[in-house]
């Protein structure tokens, strides 16, 4: 395909696809190539992106990055898990908590006990064996593995942070292990007549800047993966209706709720994000049921303080590129594609791409077979997460407006479509092969929007209603005597 080593990599866009993608190349492969970064102080970021998942300890692990100077320096919060208020009916609220859920037992998940215990009239909630859910909504936090003296599992958490302060770490920590910074607008891409590889970019200025791989991170803009290229996008907004954002800062609050919410409205749904400094609020809609003038009232409406800014909206399509590794260009971030923020996956998205180009660094020149292996885990990995944000939108129950209704009657992907079945004849669900998402993932929003299997698996049999009536008040007792010694989310971040 292209046999020329590849000794100079050139990424185009410092946002935070940008910044993560030079900060793992150089931790990983620095030694070895040239590493160029080409962003643009006029043209700026998209400035949104504040919540995250657990894997991004893993990624700031992976770089070097220290969690105290990580939370210091991007105004991070804990995040425990994301609330959902009246996406199943109006009225009420679940929480997607990270972490695990009660007790496992062998070959059969804690909620088939639980399943069984509700059959046999237990009116527990399920969250009530949920460390993460019980520790969020008392507003506390510590860091525990699991539960002493016993195998089950602690506290896991990611981060609320400011993602404009995040890149600028990245930065400042990239360009320490060697990456090169230019500061510029890429106004022209070159081709190469007969590969069709990119050659080069010519900023405005007239420097011209060669590559032999180029990794597009320029954001919405997709500059070389489809201005240049035309990859194509596979569009996802017939399952995912909402088309625009309308986002604010307000004013913090007292108490720093070490989790997200998202509440749904008529026409879509609103985050709201704790950082130190501010809340981060954000309206997601579908332009089709509301205007823009109506989106900016009712997210000012929903807001705990002043509002720190004027509201800005933020026009997108859900979907993915056809091929995320075109010739000698990946795309890495919004040049890829986009799902609107409900389960905090951009960023997350961002990382897996940019640890799967290091685990399939074409050093000795572009062959086929890492870009196809490449293109296909980046297929599986963009439907799965499809997938589990459309299942949000299917399963309501709300009768309150055409935009729910017509959720509710749409046709979903086949995948999605069986796992609902399976889940509700039987309780049974299974993570495919990597999965980001848990079975306790789908657990949660399938019972949270009020998925009740008709049966559950037989191993709960194994227990008798004594005994599993026993198994739930102890650990209930056992989790709420775990959270009560947690100290506070605001003690913990004031320690640091
Ligand atoms: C409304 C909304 C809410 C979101 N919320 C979340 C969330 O809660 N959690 C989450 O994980 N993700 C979220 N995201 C996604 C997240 O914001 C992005 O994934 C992330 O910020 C990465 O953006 P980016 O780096 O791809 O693009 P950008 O931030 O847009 O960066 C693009 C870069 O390319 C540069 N550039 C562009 N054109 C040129 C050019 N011609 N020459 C030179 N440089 C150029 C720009 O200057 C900039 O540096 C959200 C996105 C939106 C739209």
């Amino acid at each position: 395909m292209h046999n020329n080593k590849i000794q100079k990599v050139v990424i185009v866009g410092g946002g935070t696809a940008g910044w993560i993608t030079a900060a793992l190349m150089a931790k990983t492969l620095g030694k070895t190539v040239d590493i160029t970064l080409v962003e643009s102080d006029e043209i700026g970021t998209i400035g949104v992106g504040e919540a995250t998942i657990p894997p991004l300890i893993h990624l700031n692990n992976a770089i070097g990055l220290d969690e105290k100077i990580f939370i210091q320096e991007t105004k991070a919060t804990i995040k425990l898990g994301i609330e959902f208020d009246n996406w199943g009916k109006l009225g009420d609220s679940y929480m997607h908590a990270f972490g695990g859920i009660g007790k496992n037992f062998p070959f059969c998940d804690f909620h088939h006990f639980w399943l069984k215990a509700k059959q046999g009239g237990n009116t527990s909630n399920y969250w009530d064996y949920s460390v993460n859910y019980q520790a969020a909504k008392k507003n506390k936090f510590k860091k525990l593995s699991g539960i002493e003296g016993t195998n089950l599992p602690g506290v896991e958490y990611a981060y609320h942070f400011d993602a404009g302060l995040y890149a600028k770490l990245l930065s400042t920590f990239s360009q320490s292990m060697g990456v090169n910074r230019i500061e510029g607008i890429v106004n022209q891409v070159n081709l190469n007549d007969n590969s069709g590889f990119v050659k080069n970019i010519v900023l405005e200025a007239g420097r011209i800047i060669e590559g032999d791989l180029f990794v597009d991170c320029t954001g919405l803009k997709a500059l070389l993966i489809e201005q240049t290229l035309s990859t194509g996008f596979e569009d996802y907004s017939h399952w995912l209706p909402c088309d625009r954002a309308i986002v604010v800062p307000c004013e913090s609050v007292e108490s720093l709720t070490p989790y997200t919410r998202s509440t749904a409205h008529e026409s879509g749904w609103q985050w709201r994000i704790p950082l130190q400094h501010r809340i981060g609020n954000g309206l997601v809609y579908s332009s089709k049921y509301m205007t823009d003038e109506q989106a900016k009232d009712k997210l000012l409406s929903h807001l705990d303080g002043k509002p720190l800014a004027e509201p800005k909206v933020i026009p997108f399509k859900t979907g993915v590129r056809r091929k995320q590794w075109n010739k000698n260009v990946v795309a890495i971030g919004l040049s890829n594609g986009f799902f609107e923020p409900l389960e905090s996956t951009n960023i997350h998205l961002i990382q897996t791409a940019a640890i799967r180009l290091v685990k399939l660094f074409p050093h000795s020149g572009i062959k086929s077979m890492e870009v196809t292996e490449f293109n296909r885990q980046s297929k599986i990995e963009s439907k799965q997460m499809r997938d589990f944000i459309i299942l949000h939108y299917k399963l309501n129950q709300r009768d309150d407006s055409d935009f729910w209704r017509a959720c509710q009657r749409m046709e979903v992907p086949d995948t999605l479509t069986k796992k609902m079945a399976l889940f509700a004849q039987s309780g049974k669900v299974f993570r495919e092969q990597d999965e980001l998402f848990t079975e306790i993932a789908w657990q949660q929003v399938m019972i949270g929007q009020n998925l009740i299997p008709q049966d559950y698996h037989p191993i709960a049999n194994s227990l008798s209603d004594e005994q599993i009536f026993d198994l739930m008040k102890n650990l209930k007792i056992l989790i709420d005597r775990t959270v009560d010694n947690l100290a506070s989310h605001k003690i913990f971040l004031e320690a640091l």
